[in-house]
């Protein structure tokens, strides 16, 4: 179909959804004069960014980076309302490989699920992204996330032609109508997934203690400066702390918020009393890696990690998480002291 004919689609469904995809932020990258390229609300196919990958993943959409749980007075509390409408989020196979890691964590990793998070989990749909190559950094071969059968939609678009393959029987009721009045023809469409990146490692099937003293951790001691980037970055980092806000006009109100947190930041781990348990950058790498490669994957059968590459894209200090991993090899076959 053309994309006039897409967006009257996309003006229909969004009475009953808010639609989500990568859209270019001008002017709001990191540095003077470039971009952002991140997850936004769209209106039109052409809002959408197929060629770049997204700075930050589509996570804020169950998981916002600052998420009020309550108000309170003295006497009540009061959860927010949510939004009745669904959620559609355009997404690549990583990424929608990292919600069945959240949704590990968040619904499965104790008796009770995160009913903030299932609220909006409950809500989501996916609109497939094809990649027809690897991005920079990208290893998701390696971690087996590059394909998926979870979606509602799957977009291909081609020149003004878009292609469509539903795979939704709620969404296909709701863009029928549409479909029959317009003047389409039906194609054989299978989604396509990349095969190769560039960057390709072998994950260690044992991380086991004995790598917690190896000095190789010393080296991120000195280059990580504890920003915290590669967490907000990564699609499957999911921790966050409690804060309290007073309101100033009456400090007897307030909300209680959770907002996003990082393993990577000097104080994560301190206690009550100032017992600190990981004092240095290099633990601080240490415990982030070996939990997206060695204890998660221990509790839920994979691994966490999902090759996305966002997190070695946006450190400043070039840090490698896959070197990282391909060193951890290494050590396991003797090759590094
Ligand atoms: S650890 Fe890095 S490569 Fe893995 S999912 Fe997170 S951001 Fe992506
Ligand atoms: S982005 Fe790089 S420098 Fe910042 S915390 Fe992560 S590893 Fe360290």
């Amino acid at each position: 179909m053309s994309t006039v004919e897409f967006n009257n689609i996309i003006s229909k469904l969004l009475l009953d959804y808010r639609i989500l995809a990568p859209v270019c932020l001008e002017g709001k990258g990191t540095f003077s004069g470039t971009d952002l390229v991140t997850y936004g609300d769209i209106e039109r196919i052409q809002d959408v960014v197929f060629d770049r990958k997204t700075v930050y993943s589509a996570k804020e959409v169950v998981f916002p980076p600052n998420e009020t749980m309550f108000y309170f007075t003295e006497e009540e509390f009061k959860q927010p309302s949510v939004d009745q409408k669904g959620i559609l989020v355009f997404a690549r196979p990583c990424d929608i490989n990292a919600f069945r890691r959240l949704d590990a964590i968040y619904l499965e990793s104790g008796p009770y699920p995160d009913p903030y998070y299932l609220q909006l989990r409950e809500k989501l749909k996916f609109v497939l992204m094809e990649c027809d190559h690897g991005f920079k950094n990208c290893f998701c071969t390696s971690t087996g996330t590059n394909e998926t059968g979870d979606f509602s939609l799957l977009i291909r678009t081609e020149e003004d032609q878009i292609f469509c393959l539903i795979n939704d029987a709620g969404l296909e009721d709701l863009i029928s109508e549409s479909l029959a009045s317009n003047s389409m023809r039906k194609v054989d469409l299978q989604p396509r997934f990349v095969q190769r990146n560039k960057t390709r490692l072998q994950i260690p099937d044992k991380l086991d203690n004995s790598l917690f003293a190896h000095p190789l951790w010393q080296e991120y001691a000195s280059r990580c400066t504890g920003c915290g980037r590669c967490n907000f970055s990564c699609p499957t980092c999911s921790c966050f702390t409690m804060q309290d806000v007073f309101y100033r006009d009456n400090p007897n109100c307030g909300e209680r918020r959770r907002v996003w947190a990082s393993c990577m930041i000097e104080g994560y781990t301190e206690m009550a009393g100032g017992q600190e348990v990981r004092k240095t950058q290099g633990e601080r790498m240490r415990f982030k890696v070996m939990h997206k490669f060695s204890d998660f994957k221990k509790r839920f059968g994979f691994h966490m990690c999902v090759g996305c590459g966002r997190c070695d894209n946006v450190c400043p200090e070039y840090i490698s998480l896959p070197r990282c991993v391909e060193k951890l090899q290494e050590i396991n076959n003797g090759g590094v002291s």
